[in-house]
């Protein structure tokens, strides 16, 4: 069931534009909309769920099982050295999306304008 007033499941429904990188029964995999790198992605489970917490391990599973085919596409149309995954759960752990998603993000070097410095641990 979609979830009113929800940006991602707008995406997934169509009421939103989106460009699409992947999508089958169990997810949808599009580019961000702010590009930390070229070739940043988001994928997200067709069923709408607010966080890791929330979860079930069956929609976990489908969504994690697609992510090495997602991180493959990504490294054969961007050619990066480097991926990272991220998934932030909680405001305070900069979540400002509360439909559940993966970062996919190639990376290109120490140059490429990301930086994932863990809150400067
Ligand atoms: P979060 O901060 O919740 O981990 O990540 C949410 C991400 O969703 C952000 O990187 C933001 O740029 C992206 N985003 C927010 N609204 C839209 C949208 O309407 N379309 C797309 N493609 N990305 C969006
Ligand atoms: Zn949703």
């Amino acid at each position: 069931m979609p979830h009113e007033d929800c940006i991602f499941c707008k995406i997934i429904q169509g009421e939103i534009p989106s460009a699409k990188v992947y999508e089958d029964d169990h997810v949808y995999a599009f580019l961000d909309i702010s590009q930390v790198t070229k070739g940043h992605t988001l994928v997200i489970p067709k069923t709408h769920t607010e966080n890791i917490y929330e979860t079930p391990a069956e929609v976990a599973k489908e969504l994690f099982a697609r992510v090495p085919k997602i991180a493959n596409a990504i490294k054969d149309a961007y050619n990066p050295v480097g991926i990272n995954l991220l998934n932030n759960n909680g405001k305070q752990a900069y979540q400002s999306v509360f439909h559940l998603h993966i970062h996919l993000i190639p990376r290109y070097g120490q140059e490429d304008g990301f930086s994932l410095n863990w809150d400067a641990r």
